[in-house]
């Protein structure tokens, strides 16, 4: 019996899903043992939503570093979140040295909270001055879902770049590469699994770089470190971020010039008191080692 058209369709689109998950990265790939700083908002979003990205860099054998800038203090269980993002990090084999969590006040989880865009610039700029990093990875000015916070981190990064950018380098390194997790429709953020093919076909275009989780067992492990924010199980299962991510590069994106800095001499003065406070950040506690929390 000769199979239907619709039976054909059904059976290309499935192999061609198969194809674009064993794939596992399409577009722009770093070069291996690239330095990989990931800048999220809060405890949790580095499972949620980046952690096709972490995997998939990881597997390909560069170094990854993740700075969150808030410890999700929103319900007043900071020290909690923090202590689950350790455990969460390390199932995403980002170990305590790799990783660093932001305390400030002028920096706070909420919806409705305006973040210190001037503090924010000089938390990233002295992190990528310390880690020595080759890529940076953060949210689209959408964040995934609108979340004031995510948005921030995104504005931020751009305001970095812009600084970096002026002055032909941070401190005689060159700027790193910045790059920004794609928003997608509603539709698509739902599809679970199904996204890899429409990922696929925007990587082969050249629009962005996907890269498809290697590893759903560690997600789903990280995930469960994050006891507090269970009621996302169900956001985590259902939604393509947990397997695929799209990035793209931000100084390709020519909707939203970055804003510029006042001066390149005020971002060096930024970038030198930045220096100062990692010589004087107070270590905490939580599990994190002596650099890994910092106060603002
Ligand atoms: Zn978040």
């Amino acid at each position: 019996m000769r199979p239907s058209r619709r039976q054909l369709a059904v059976g290309a689109f499935v192999i061609l899903v198969i194809l674009a998950l064993q794939a596992g990265f399409f577009g722009y790939k770093p070069a291996k043992s690239t330095r990989v700083l990931f800048i999220t908002a809060h405890p949790d979003d580095e499972v949620i939503f980046f952690s096709p990205s972490i995997l998939r860099f990881r597997a390909s054998g560069c170094e990854i570093f993740l700075l969150c800038l808030t410890t999700g203090n929103f319900r007043g269980k900071g020290a909690l979140r923090v202590a689950e993002l350790s455990k969460a990090a390390a199932a995403l084999q980002i170990g305590p040295s790799h990783l660093t969590v932001i305390d400030d006040e002028r920096i706070q989880d909420g919806h409705h909270a305006e973040w210190d865009a001037d503090q924010v610039q000089q938390i990233i700029a002295e992190e990528v001055l310390r880690r020595d990093v080759d890529w940076v990875v953060t949210f689209d000015r959408d964040g995934v879902y609108g979340h004031l916070n995510h948005k921030a981190c995104y504005h931020a990064v751009r305001r970095f770049l812009s600084g970096c950018l002026a002055q032909a380098g941070v401190s005689g390194q060159a700027c790193p590469q910045a790059w920004s997790l794609t928003t997608v429709n509603s539709l698509r953020k739902y599809s679970s699994w199904l996204d890899v093919l429409p990922s696929a076909l925007e990587a082969w275009s050249g629009q962005a770089t996907m890269l498809v989780t290697p590893s759903l067992l560690r997600t789903l492990a990280a995930m469960s470190h994050h006891a507090s924010q269970w009621g996302w199980w169900k956001h985590v299962l259902l939604t393509r971020y947990t397997f695929v991510n799209t990035l793209q590069r931000i100084s390709d994106d020519p909707l939203s010039p970055a804003r510029p800095p006042s001066t390149a001499s005020a971002t060096l003065k930024s970038l030198a008191r930045v220096s100062h406070k990692a010589r004087t950040a107070r270590a905490l506690r939580m599990g994190l080692d002596s650099t890994g929390l910092r106060g603002g």
